[in-house]
């Protein structure tokens, strides 16, 4: 069947007006692997660039079982009803495939889910951490053109994936369990270096005294840390997602961080950093890409490989070889 050509100013339209619907297609564009898709979603983010930046985005992580989908499902509530408009995005590379939690999953955010100002979507299916984290980006650049001002991007794992949420957002939220000592919780060490806050979570019914200590714990742990921001101290606050209690603590801590980052200009400045990052990222993604989809490379690869394998040729020479059949086209390209 021959796919039907989305329209990109009636996609734009619809996103700039705020439907949930045409930014679901719209995010669908994005996610599409399909060359053609992707130069249409180049066409669609450059219309929705100059409407994103004001959202306030927040990266979530932790532990599965920590409660994060929990903790969004009552935070998230808790805006909106402060007349926020509240997106839930997730990056998790390997979701569908370790048949563990699917990340940003509505069935996990049943009263969020239903509610007019909330959009959630799930990490798409089967990609790269790489192309994960550029469709996200640029989801978070369509969430924002569609007025959603608070943007929570979950994750979990392995350490790769929290970096690059940290990358894309503005402030980083690492959730804990109760109970201090039992070896940082499997959250690697750099996770609570890259924290701007640490909420115990579960500080309900039996676990309230664990949680207190879990809080003297992380606060002495962070306290060795080297600080990152001059204006700025990872604060650890309690909480129970599950009785909505300690919730707009974390939400006037956020609020603090804002404000503060906002009058210092550090605020913009990590967003610039973020952006010249981001560039560096895609273009090389882009030009590893470019080089091994190249007809004439694809056609001497298997040779050279072998060259390379037997001895015949130098790495040098290879890398050489490659180049020189990947440019030799580029400037004849070029000069057409
Ligand atoms: P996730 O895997 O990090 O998304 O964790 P979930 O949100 O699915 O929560 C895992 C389990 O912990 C569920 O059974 C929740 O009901 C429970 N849970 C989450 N938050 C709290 C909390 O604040 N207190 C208590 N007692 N249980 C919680």
């Amino acid at each position: 069947a021959v796919a039907r050509r989305p329209d990109v100013d009636a996609l734009a339209a619809g996103v700039l007006a705020g439907d949930r619907s045409m930014l679901g297609r719209a995010i669908t564009l994005i996610e599409s692997r399909n060359p053609a898709h992707q130069r249409l979603s180049a066409e669609l983010s450059l219309k929705l660039f100059p409407h994103s930046g004001k959202a306030f985005r927040i990266g979530i992580t932790g532990v599965p079982g920590v409660g994060k989908s929990t903790f969004i499902e009552a935070f998230g509530c808790n805006l909106i009803d402060a007349g926020k408009r509240v997106a839930v995005l997730a990056v998790d590379p390997t979701s569908p495939l370790t048949g563990g939690s699917i990340l940003g999953d509505k069935t996990r955010m049943a009263q969020l889910s239903v509610q007019e100002n909330a959009f959630i979507r799930p990490s798409p299916s089967g990609g790269t951490l790489g192309g994960v984290t550029r469709t996200t980006r640029q989801t978070i650049v369509a969430c924002e053109a569609a007025g959603f001002d608070v943007i929570l991007v979950e994750t979990v794992g392995a350490g790769q994936s929290e970096v690059a949420v940290s990358d894309m957002t503005d402030f980083f939220l690492v959730l804990m369990l109760p109970g201090a000592g039992d070896e940082l919780q499997g959250i690697k060490k750099g996770v609570l270096e890259m924290a701007d806050m640490l909420v115990v979570n579960k500080a309900d019914a039996d676990n309230e005294i664990r949680a207190r200590q879990a809080v003297v714990h992380y606060r002495n742990a962070l306290h060795i840390m080297q600080q990152r921001s001059p204006n700025w101290a990872p604060p650890v606050v309690m909480a129970s997602a599950l009785h909505n209690k300690g919730l707009d603590e974390v939400w006037a801590k956020l609020s603090e961080y804002r404000s503060k980052l906002d009058a210092s200009g550090e605020f913009q400045e990590k967003r610039r950093k973020q952006r010249i990052k981001f560039m560096w990222a895609t273009l090389q993604d882009r030009l590893m890409s470019d080089l091994v989809n190249h007809p004439s490379v694809k056609e001497a690869l298997p040779t050279i490989e072998h060259d390379l394998h037997d001895g015949r040729l130098t790495v040098t020479l290879a890398v050489e070889k490659i180049l020189g059949l990947f440019r030799g086209s580029v400037s004849k390209g070029s000069a057409v």
